[in-house]
């Protein structure tokens, strides 16, 4: 072979080296294959975006939101690792723009979940990568942000809660790809309406999990809370945005918006149901006397109204959670009184709407999901002492 032909050749060599590495970029909802384990993402709440193939056990997946609009750092993902053969997966999270946040979990079953171990993350010095080390048997492993709190899940939480209790589950509207959205009230006659509202964020399981936690103590057996279900109606609303939960969104819905900057707006089918709910409890003279809508964050906390926003009745917020604070030494949590926005949020809108109470209850994001069931329940008992007994005192 002369100089030239070889030059040539290896040049050609490269050339179809450097076509199979660009081949091996797999997209989002097609299977990425390495010889030892398939990358999957068919399933309700996944998430990935491109995947490539690094290495017979190593695969780079590209982290992406759902849509070019999304601005909030709520970087979701969840696939399946399906192996081959038992080996030590490397899957490289490659957030690209974005930083890793969320602490990686896995599960055998799709159901319970478990933190990968430190030192099976690596993270770079600018957070924009990830690497994680799982080891993989026989059988698939999960991988995910958070645990898959999918609209399966609440579908049924919902069934058993209302069978359990006496709550009442119907439908309240359609999301815009026609997903059930449901509510779950109490039965009481009062005209009186407490208002509690449940992911509106996709990847805001934490939130989920005092939602859950809140509501279970509020249709529980004390007496309190049958009393406070006697003197309140409690109209409840656990997944507003179930298309961005099936779709393992970051932020929005399907209408590329943050359904969460839409209380005023109302221009998502999901938001339009809660203005047309607003609308016809006051026309049936019914009076909204507080609000919560549970999220997630860095930190507990809870967005509540500033002095110079006063509410009916009077510092409930700041009284309520100074309530619970003795009780849970071991779940610290800031109030942040904020002073009423021009952002279209449940929390400015409902207070600008009713004066009442309206709050934001804000759940770190990694924090122990039965610490913040615990905790609401706390939170949800000193809740309902505070409301009834500004009731009796009316
Ligand atoms: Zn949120």
């Amino acid at each position: 072979m002369t100089p030239i032909k070889r030059t040539l050749t290896l040049l050609a060599l490269a050339l179809v080296a450097s076509c199979a590495s660009q081949s091996t970029l797999i997209p989002a909802g097609s299977t990425c294959t390495t010889t030892t384990f398939a990358v999957l993402d068919d399933f309700s709440g996944a998430r990935r975006g491109a995947c490539e193939v690094r290495g017979d056990n190593s695969v780079r997946i590209e982290i992406v939101p759902e849509d070019s609009a999304v601005q909030n750092p709520s970087p979701w993902f969840a696939f399946k690792l399906v192996p081959a053969r038992a080996t030590s997966a490397e899957v490289v999270l490659d957030y690209q723009s974005w930083k890793h946040r969320y602490v990686p979990k896995t599960s055998a079953d799709g159901v319970h979940w478990s933190p990968l171990a430190a030192d099976a993350v690596q993270v770079s010095a600018n957070g924009r990568r990830a690497t994680l080390s799982i080891a993989l048997g026989n059988e698939t492993v999960w991988v995910a942000a958070h645990e898959l709190i999918t609209p399966t899940v609440y579908d049924d939480w919902e069934a058993r809660m209302a069978a359990r209790s006496n709550a009442r589950l119907s439908v309240f509207g359609e999301s815009r790809t026609g997903r059930k959205i449901m509510r779950l009230d109490g039965t009481s006659d009062s005209r009186d309406v407490v208002l509690l509202v449940g992911r509106q964020h996709p990847p805001e399981v934490s939130g989920a999990f005092a939602f859950f936690g809140f509501w279970e103590t509020v249709f529980g057996d004390s007496s309190l809370a049958a009393r406070f279900r006697e003197h309140f109606q409690v109209i409840s609303i656990p997944l507003l945005n179930p298309d961005g939960v099936a779709n393992g969104h970051w932020r929005h819905n399907l209408g590329r918006t943050d359904l969460n900057r839409d209380w005023g707006p109302f221009v998502q089918p999901e938001t339009q149901l809660i203005k047309t709910l607003l609308d016809k409890l006051d026309r049936d003279g019914y009076r909204l006397r507080a609000f919560i809508d549970f999220h997630s964050t860095n930190r507990n906390l809870f967005y509540t109204q500033a002095d110079t926003d006063p509410t009916d009745p009077p510092n409930f917020s700041r009284d309520w959670l100074d309530a619970a604070r003795p009780r849970l030494n071991d779940y610290p949590f800031t109030n942040e009184d904020r002073p009423t926005s021009d952002t279209a949020n449940g929390k400015n809108y409902m207070y600008k709407r009713y004066g009442i109470p309206s709050v934001t209850y804000e759940v770190g994001d990694e924090i122990d999901r039965a610490a913040t069931r615990a905790a609401a329940a706390i939170f949800a008992e000193e809740f309902m002492k505070l409301l009834l007994q500004h009731a009796d005192q009316q």
